[in-house]
């Protein structure tokens, strides 16, 4: 039986769909980094220190937390 892995939004809490367009990020030595989930998969590094993203709102947050906007 296969595994079912479920992602959740890392800024909301959203669970993703299959057709969802969601991104990941991850902070590499200072360095934000924000991928399209649907169009590359996995990005480089170590997969538990991606964040996942429902959408771009979600990802503005998190760049907002790099960048230390209040
Ligand atoms: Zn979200």
């Amino acid at each position: 039986m296969a595994e079912i892995i479920q992602y959740k939004c890392d800024g909301c809490g959203a669970i993703k769909g299959e057709a969802n367009h969601w991104y990941q990020c991850a902070l590499d030595e200072g360095v934000f980094k924000v991928a399209d989930w649907g169009k590359v998969g996995w990005i480089d590094g170590d997969r538990t220190a991606i964040h996942h993203r429902c959408g771009a709102a979600c990802v503005h947050k998190a760049l907002d937390a790099f960048m230390g906007a209040k």
